[in-house]
């Protein structure tokens, strides 16, 4: 379904120091800020963190669907080496979800309650793909059955069908353009526990069959074990660590990681505590000098207010904390003092 490789060498998405700024009662407020990754063909990358963190804001403009309140500050956002126009809806048209397709949070809520679910998949495959309505059809079948549901089933309202199912037929929209990117935000937390781990395995199934490339927005670590290659973790708006989801489970080291891996509970080692991270997230006008994370960190040093950390490049993935960079701290001050 997807063309297998870049034709120029370039990644399949890359995304360079890309910032969003949203305008709120006459200030713009930044609210992600320098995000920059790549993602291949056939890799399924975790973008995690926090409510506010920035998530849902990094996929809208990957996709060209920021709010009219938004806007790009820096940065670009490169589909096969080309450079897409984020911020021009009617120019993104083209390459919104054939190229790119967005599966939202509660997306299964979305449909057209009046209309039946074959149709809604036939829709986009006649309006984008200039399919006949017969052609059309026969694509939604194909689309259903791809996703678990049999193509008879298609004949049924939204309500006829159960959440699970409901979520399967958004993923079968979401790749009736024949996308090469697919990006799940949180596209399965208004699920039960096995209906989202069903719907887990049907991305990866589906991510590995048709070569996609994958971006999971997510609140939780354990679903990202389970369906990914690599992990971002966001914190106020920017990418704070990257690595290989083995990598970052076995030794995190941004202290907000750890504090995130410590939360998860883990029945078969018997811990099955879920830690909270104390303190609460900043929000778009709170966001704290230096780095964000300084208020709530146990590891918080003198510099850690006043200068962000770079970014710093390893072998095992990318880390954006003082305890890391080359720059000497100043002093370790007691984590208690520092806490809220
Ligand atoms: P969640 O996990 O709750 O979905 P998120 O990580 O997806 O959170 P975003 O929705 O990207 O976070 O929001 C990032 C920040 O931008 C938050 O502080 C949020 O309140 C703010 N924000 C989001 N959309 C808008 C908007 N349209 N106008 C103003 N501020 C916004
Ligand atoms: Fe903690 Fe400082 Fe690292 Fe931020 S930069 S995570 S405050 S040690
Ligand atoms: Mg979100």
């Amino acid at each position: 379904m997807t063309d297998l490789a870049p034709k120029n060498g370039a990644p399949l998405l890359s995304v360079d120091g890309l910032s969003v700024d949203y305008r709120l009662k006459g200030t713009s407020l930044p609210a992600i800020s320098d995000v920059s990754f790549e993602l291949k063909a056939g890799e399924a990358v975790a973008l995690v963190g926090e409510s506010g963190s920035g998530k849902t804001t990094t996929a809208m403009a990957i996709a060209g669907l920021l709010p009219p309140n938004a806007a790009v500050s820096a940065g670009a956002v490169r589909y096969r080496g080309e450079r897409l126009p984020i911020e021009d809806d009617a120019a993104m048209r083209p390459h919104r979800w054939s190229e790119t397709s967005v599966v939202f949070q509660g997306a299964m809520n979305a449909l057209n309650p009046v209309h039946r679910v074959v149709r809604q998949i036939a829709e986009p495959c006649m309006l984008k793909l200039g399919l006949s309505r017969d052609k059309a059809r026969a694509k939604a079948m194909e689309l259903l059955e791809l996703v678990g549901i049999p193509g008879d089933r298609g004949a049924a309202y939204p309500h006829e069908l159960s959440g699970g199912m409901r979520q399967r037929v958004m993923i079968a929209m979401a790749l009736s353009c024949n996308p090469s990117i697919v990006i799940g935000d949180e596209p399965t937390t208004a699920l039960d526990v096995i209906t989202q781990a069903q719907i887990l395995k049907l991305l990866g199934e589906l991510r590995v069959r048709l070569n996609l490339g994958l971006i999971l927005i997510t609140h939780d670590l354990s679903v990202v074990a389970e369906a990914c290659n690599r992990v971002m973790i966001m914190y106020a708006g920017r990418i704070v660590e990257e690595g290989s989801v083995a990598d970052i489970f076995a030794a995190p080291r941004h202290p907000y990681t750890q504090l995130l891996i410590a939360s998860i509970a883990d029945p078969a080692s018997g811990n099955r505590a879920i830690q909270s991270i104390p303190g609460d997230p900043p929000n778009l006008q709170t966001r704290p000098s230096g780095c964000a994370f300084h208020p709530r960190c146990p590891s918080v040093m003198d510099i850690c207010a006043a200068a962000i950390p770079d970014f710093e490049r390893t072998e095992r993935g990318c880390v954006a904390c003082h305890l890391h960079s080359h720059v000497q701290p100043l002093a370790k001050v007691s984590a208690h003092a520092r806490r809220y």
